[in-house]
């Protein structure tokens, strides 16, 4: 049989076991490209967003291939609620890791020999025992998907030394297809897991990184917990979202303040006992509407799709790391907000923490690199995705569903309050061993006579009193883009300002200074729904009124059965499929299985019970 008669027949049986098994119509981006190759035996290396659609690439092949699919991931916590998530479609999955006893492990070992299981998923250090490595000898392994594979870079943050190993599975199942997959954007990172996998003949996949659902928003930050509550009051009640936050005592306090508000915050940090950080992670993953007040060591693999919101209250240390916990939003495809409050403060505090850092000369100046990028997109007055998707080496048009481009940023001419500025950071640096910070330079500029600069006869500048055409939130916001672009540097402990090599042509009057009109407050950005493609589907449209209700009344039931089977409540449906029962008010099983994410397993446990409650809250009746 040549490989041309293959295609077609794979092709089929793979679009039969997404419609019939997992109740989708068709695939999504490159899936079907990735799924045939892998079907037929083929290496793949496979870049997608989070929430791409990621998990059919290995579990479609897995389903049509002879034997078991082997999954490695970090991810022990999740591995419970993934195979509860298969099971619950009808496929045969189980997991082997260090939470199991010897005995749950050997019922999952017997499943797999017996041929029963059609994935398998596993630890990374089980496969450091050769037991494990004999087991998958013994058995018939189908394909090896290397889950969150950017685990392998080295210099990543979720770096994992067992991954290291996982290039030998090719050495000892030479025959048995690999799939590695992430969703890290840098074109350093997949380079260097195509190398450390053994992946240079794979085939690369690189999806668009575009997450076009997510509307992105960053405004400068004054009261942080107050702009936070309105945003979850005015546009996200009910709905689960992520707070992240950069220390541990800010995590505490905010999800502190947060449930003084009547908001059901829970939090998260390396700083929690265990017990209580996976206590709270179950807890976000399986109710519906919980807040989550976390460090950055919250989030890597969350699988929750219905996460609505994500908002930073400190500023991230690189646009990398924004992407990735942003991602985190609207895995479901629906509408989600991405929010960043930023100040003056961030910054400073950024730059010395780069500066006091462990390391070389090379990686401090690799994190300013990350930073400067980072600031670079906060203080943009042109499309954020168009800079984001930019920096990852995509090209875009202006998207519509960004701050900036619902709201166009004003710029305005601030060359002279620049040279203000920095003159009087000049004129302090003359005097010896004076330390001063933005606030007090701020002060003389306003002209204010108060104890410190009385006490340092700052009154006799003649800077003093020169800048009262600004507030002191607007010189502030000044200060700020000044770091941003590199015309003010922070030195030493003490965050005080210093002049840079560019710093000149500003004061010589040879370099314009543009700067960003910060938004007046109560020019927020509303809460539309997002224009474009991906979220204009019915699954995101707004609900009518009496449709609304049902959809409550869907998420009600399915809140009960989820607590029943203690699964996570998106293992039974997710939110855009209850959306479209609701919309739709599908009649019969037949019309039912028609809806987006209801296939053949689903339809037989809950058709039925659907279907009564919907006839029940039929208001025709
Ligand atoms: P990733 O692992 O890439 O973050 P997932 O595999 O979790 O993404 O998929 C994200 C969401 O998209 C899930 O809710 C999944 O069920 C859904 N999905 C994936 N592929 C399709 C498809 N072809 N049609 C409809 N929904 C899909
Ligand atoms: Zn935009």
């Amino acid at each position: 049989m040549t490989v041309e008669t293959l295609r077609p027949a794979s092709q089929s049986a793979a679009l039969e076991v997404l419609r019939r098994v997992f109740g989708y119509d068709s695939f999504r981006g490159p899936q079907a490209e990735i799924i045939e190759r892998v079907v037929a035996g083929g290496d793949a290396l496979v870049l997608m967003p989070t929430g791409g659609g990621k998990s059919l690439c290995y579990q479609i092949p897995a389903l049509v291939r002879p034997g078991t699919g082997v999954v490695i991931s970090p991810l022990i916590a999740l591995m419970q609620d993934q195979v509860d998530a298969l099971r619950a479609l009808g496929v045969r999955a189980g997991f082997l890791n260090s939470t199991q006893d010897p005995f749950q492990r050997r019922e999952v070992e017997a499943d797999f020999l017996a041929g029963e299981l059609d994935l398998l998923y596993l630890a990374p250090e089980r496969l450091r025992s050769e037991s494990t490595m004999r087991l998958l000898d013994r058995g018939n392994v189908s394909l090896f998907a290397i889950d969150e594979a950017h685990c392998v870079a080295q210099w990543g943050h979720d770096f994992r030394p067992d991954y290291l190993e996982l290039s030998a599975l090719h050495e000892r199942w030479p025959g048995v297809p690999r799939i590695a997959l992430t969703a890290t954007a840098t074109q350093a990172t997949r380079t260097e897991i195509a190398t450390r996998l053994k992946l240079e003949d794979a085939r690369h996949f690189v999806a668009s990184f575009d997450r076009p659902n997510i509307r992105y928003r960053i405004e400068p930050k004054s009261e942080p917990s107050r702009q936070l509550l309105t945003l979850l009051r005015g546009e996200h009640p009910g709905d689960a979202g992520i707070v992240y936050c950069l220390s541990r005592a800010s995590v505490e306090k905010t999800a502190e303040f947060l449930g003084r508000n009547g908001i059901t915050a829970l939090p998260y940090h390396a700083g929690l006992d265990a017990r209580v950080r996976s206590a709270n992670q179950a807890r976000f993953l399986r109710e519906d509407g919980l807040v989550m007040v976390a460090t950055i060591a919250f989030g890597m693999g969350i699988d929750k799709p219905d996460v609505r919101f994500v908002a930073h209250l400190d500023l991230p240390k690189s646009v990398e790391g924004y992407y990735q916990e942003t991602g985190r939003a609207g895995r479901d495809g629906l509408p989600a907000t991405a929010w960043l409050g930023y100040g003056l403060s961030d910054v400073m505090q950024l730059r010395k923490l780069i500066d006091a850092s462990e390391g070389d000369l090379a990686h401090r100046r690799r994190q300013s690199m990350h930073l400067d990028a980072m600031l670079a997109l906060c203080e943009t007055v042109e499309c954020r995705r168009v800079q984001m998707l930019g920096y990852f080496g995509e090209t875009s048009a202006a998207c519509g569903n960004c701050d900036t481009c619902l709201t166009p940023a004003q710029t305005w001419d601030g060359t002279v309050q620049a040279q203000k500025f920095l003159s009087a950071v000049y004129r302090l640096k003359r005097e010896r061993d004076q330390r001063f910070g933005a606030g007090h330079i701020i002060d003389i500029l306003l002209g204010k006579e108060n104890a410190k600069i009385l006490q340092n006869k700052h009154q006799k500048l003649t800077v003093f009193g020169i800048g009262d055409e600004l507030s002191e939130g607007e010189w502030r916001g000044v200060v700020r883009q000044l770091l941003a672009q590199r015309l003010l540097a922070v030195e030493g402990d003490y965050g005080t300002l210093a002049l840079t090599e560019d710093s000149g042509v500003v004061l010589s009057g040879t370099r314009q200074v543009l700067l960003r009109r910060e938004p007046p407050k109560a020019a927020r950005a509303k809460s539309a729904r997002p224009a474009k493609s991906g979220a204009t589907d019915q699954a995101s449209a707004e609900l009518p009124a009496d449709a609304a209700e049902l959809f409550e009344q869907l998420r009600a039931w399915r809140a009960t059965v989820a607590k029943e089977q203690s699964v996570p409540a998106y293992v039974i449906f997710h939110d855009a499929t209850l959306r479209q029962i609701a919309a739709r008010r599908p009649g019969t099983l037949g019309d039912l299985g028609g809806i987006s994410g209801v296939g053949e397993a689903k339809l037989a446990r809950y058709g039925q019970q659907i279907i009564d409650l919907l006839a029940e809250s039929d208001p025709s009746r």
